[in-house]
């Protein structure tokens, strides 16, 4: 008998992209695909901008490995926050959300507490959050059940951290058991296979390579293939 594959968590992250047209075809296009088999064995998250987020879900929802999550939760809760999106309101449309992407972290002075706080409006909303750590220097908040390592110097830079490196930070950052391990730093279809097939790794977050559907399902395949 075949040993069940261990589910891996692959995440698009296409941070401030696209217009509702673009977002129409890159999700028509990615759902014609023909998904490899077993489908138990990946979840794919994708995180649009917020504005899209309701059209992602909408033409996805018949596909349940698919799922959606926002790129960013506000770290009030409802109220008087102009511009705020607040994880209530995100709770009809993501299941998942990314906090403390080094983005967020160096463009918008997010701080260890800022961030600590979008866990809690995320948990207590029913979101899932998505951590973003850039190594063991940055506290992790209690009960985050997924923590993306995302060295600094591999995003968007086509550098992606050794897999001998990425499991040695693994065990600095000294996860709670149960913790889902997720990589994240210029992921492409070439190396996503020495990842994916690391029983120590449960995911990746993909940018750059997630802005084309092919080159995202190219990635995907290489762990269902
Ligand atoms: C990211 O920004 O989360 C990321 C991993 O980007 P890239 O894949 O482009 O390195």
């Amino acid at each position: 008998m075949k040993a069940e594959k261990k589910t891996k968590y692959i995440i698009a992250n296409w941070k401030s992209n696209f217009t509702e047209r673009e977002t129409l075809q890159w999700v028509s296009t990615f759902i014609s695909y023909d998904f490899p088999s077993p489908l138990g064995s990946f979840r794919i998250i994708i995180c649009p901008p917020a504005p899209f987020l309701s059209l992602v879900r909408e033409k996805t929802k018949h596909l349940s490995f698919v799922q959606v999550g926002a790129q960013d939760v506000s770290f009030f809760p409802e109220g008087a926050y102009t511009g705020e999106i607040n994880a209530r309101a995100l709770t009809g449309f993501a299941r998942y959300a990314i906090i403390g992407h080094s983005e967020r972290r160096y463009y918008f002075g997010e701080t260890e507490r800022i961030l600590s706080q979008k866990c809690s409006e995320a948990t207590k909303n029913g979101l899932e959050p998505i951590f973003c750590v850039r190594g063991a220097g940055d506290n992790i908040p209690s009960h985050v059940r997924f923590v993306a390592y995302e060295p600094i110097e591999a995003i968007g830079t086509g550098n992606n951290e050794p897999l001998q490196k990425v499991l040695a930070m693994k065990k600095n950052l000294r996860l709670l058991s149960g913790t889902y391990f997720i990589y994240g730093g210029s992921v492409q279809k070439s190396n996503a296979g020495e990842y994916l097939n690391s029983s120590e790794i449960d995911g990746l977050l993909v940018g750059g390579a997630s802005r084309n559907p092919q080159s995202f399902f190219e990635i995907i395949k290489q762990y269902a293939a």
